[in-house]
């Protein structure tokens, strides 16, 4: 499949891993909005939240929100986000589930 985070996974394509286990991966984002900006991924693919939730595999949920919380936790100096683009207007630009983990700023609210 032509999908870029499933290269990084295979290894194909080079990234900064910050984690890795047998179900999720999290990358260091290649353009950063934040001073702590990390992508949690599946492993496998699944294109996005709502094709992971419809396909019902509990652990991998879980486990995927279990890294983003203990990162942002880990790697914030008080809070963190997480983001969950999905969709064209969800402003999703690769289509391969990711979590965002935002911290080390100030991040304002409402987003764009
Ligand atoms: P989204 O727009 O929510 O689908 O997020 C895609 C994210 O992937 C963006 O924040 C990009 O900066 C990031 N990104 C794109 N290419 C790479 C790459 N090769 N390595 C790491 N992050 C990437
Ligand atoms: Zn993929």
């Amino acid at each position: 499949m032509d999908c870029l985070f499933c290269k990084i996974a295979a290894g194909e394509i080079p990234s900064k891993p910050v984690y890795r286990d047998g179900l999720v991966l999290a990358i260091e984002d290649i353009n950063p909005q934040a001073p702590v900006h990390l992508l949690v991924m599946p492993i496998v693919h699944h294109a996005n939240i709502g094709v992971l939730s419809d396909a019902a595999d509990g652990e991998l949920l879980a486990r995927l929100f279990e890294t983003a919380t203990k990162l942002g936790r880990e790697r914030g100096t008080d809070g963190y986000r997480l983001v969950m683009n999905t969709g064209k207007d969800g402003g999703q630009t690769v289509d391969h589930l990711h979590v965002h983990v935002l911290a080390g700023r100030h991040l304002t609210w409402p987003p764009g």
